[in-house]
């Protein structure tokens, strides 16, 4: 195992903001160990190590740190993301001025378009997909929504996600834009799916073609991989990436222990598998300054193998000669990245959480660790609310 990060500047904290230390480190090499070192370990490791002065053993399989959000300068030097497009958005306050501690930001929007045909039409659906796939001329909000009203087909329970865009815009533009695209991303018919897949995708009577509305929405100014650097940058922090959890020699190395991988495996997948969707992804670098006119183009039919397409430069701002893009092939075999949300596999997770509740020497964060499809905001809240919990807990119990 390679230990890449040990030791930073130590910084001095106000006695007041200590974690309170009921038990002493004894024999043990470290207060925390934690598994992953993507959002949810490093938050909670630079959270541990800062404020409460304890020291921090955080692994990783992978060959680097920032877990999904990894990204890093491919062989023509431009900056990509090695696990597909990650945009930053929040409407947390909180969220974005901790992540602002270790990171300027770059202003960006994120725009999609989805290939239907010949055509590029923005989504989330909007008054300019409707005019521009239909030839009409829908000048107002009210005529659009119109326009969708008249197309929906009330459906009654609303229980899928086909049940959910067929009754908010129809069967065509629900061919058109969800059933490939969702069968590709999901290998499942959007019939299969949990309502609250497509909830994630609404559809707008405006001409606003951002893809996001957060109030925040911006990347880091030099990418993930170096804000995840000065998040781990301490020195109560050592940090062995290429190394597996199951490998490492835990007598005496850790109290507790924070779990960021996929909590069936940490159980040894005792009541059954999670299943999980994963993803392929072809890196390419072309000769020309831009291929597209915006950073993500969607391949909804099923007639195109992958679901889309990501021109990095569009979002790091980067100015290059020569662009890179990424095409995402979603597969069912392979690292797991998405908890498939159906409801069996809500309960396999229930089951598992009452198993977690029995051991007191382990905490599950993150988007594996809990089995949900969280964004990083949303994994960065968790994060520090459990840092927050673990406060509290051990200065009631002392167990941790
Ligand atoms: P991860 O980043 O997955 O980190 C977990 C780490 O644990 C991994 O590095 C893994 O190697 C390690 N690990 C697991 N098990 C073990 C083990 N046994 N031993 C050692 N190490 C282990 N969110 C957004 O907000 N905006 C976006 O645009 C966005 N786009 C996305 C695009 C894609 C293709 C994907 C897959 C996700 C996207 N997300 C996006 C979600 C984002 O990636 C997650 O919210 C975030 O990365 C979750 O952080 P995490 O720490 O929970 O998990």
């Amino acid at each position: 195992s390679l230990i890449v990060e040990q030791a930073g500047a130590r910084r001095q904290m106000p006695a007041d903001r200590q974690f309170p230390r009921t038990t002493r480190l004894g024999s043990m090499a470290y207060d925390y160990l934690i598994v992953g070192a993507g959002f949810a370990g490093s938050v909670l490791a630079e959270r541990l190590a800062s404020e409460s002065d304890l020291k921090v053993l955080v692994c990783d399989r992978r060959p680097h740190i920032a877990g999904n959000a990894y990204d890093y300068h491919d062989a023509a030097g431009i900056l990509v993301h090695k696990y597909g497009p990650h945009i930053f958005h929040t409407n947390s306050d909180d969220v974005f001025s901790y992540l602002s501690r270790f990171t300027a930001w770059r202003p960006y929007e994120h725009r999609v378009l989805s290939q239907v045909g010949n055509l590029r039409l923005p989504v989330p659906i909007n008054r300019t997909t409707l005019n521009a796939l239909y030839g009409v001329d829908l000048r107002s909000e009210a005529d659009a929504a119109r326009f969708l009203s008249e197309r929906a087909r009330p459906c009654d329970p609303i229980l899928t996600s086909r049940d959910v865009v067929i009754s908010q815009i129809g069967p065509d533009l629900y061919k058109t834009f969800f059933e490939g695209y969702t069968r590709k991303q999901w290998g499942l018919d959007p019939s299969e799916l949990d309502r609250s897949v497509t909830a994630r995708v609404p559809t707008r009577a405006n001409e606003d073609d951002r893809y996001f509305l957060d109030a925040f929405q911006a990347m880091p100014l030099e990418g993930y991989t170096r804000m995840f650097q000065r998040m781990l940058d301490h020195e109560n922090i050592t940090v062995m990436v290429g190394t597996e959890f199951a490998d490492l020699d835990r007598k005496g190395l850790a109290r507790h222990t924070i779990f960021t991988g996929p909590i069936d495996e940490y159980f040894d997948h005792r009541l059954g598998s999670l299943p999980y969707r994963s993803l392929e992804f072809r890196h390419e670098t072309h000769d020309v300054r831009r291929m597209f006119p915006v950073g993500v183009i969607n391949y909804p039919s099923e007639d195109v193998p992958f679901t889309r397409v990501t021109e990095y430069k569009h979002l790091t701002g980067q100015v290059h000669p020569e662009t890179s893009i990424s095409y995402e092939y979603s597969r069912a075999d392979g690292d797991p990245y998405y908890p498939i949300p159906r409801a069996e596999n809500q309960a396999l997770y229930k089951q598992y959480e009452a198993l977690a509740r029995e051991h007191d020497d382990v905490t599950f964060v993150g988007r594996l660790g809990t089995y949900k499809y969280y964004n990083m905001d949303q994994v960065v809240g968790q994060a520090l609310a459990t840092y927050r919990r673990l406060v509290a807990k051990r200065g009631v119990t002392g167990k941790l």
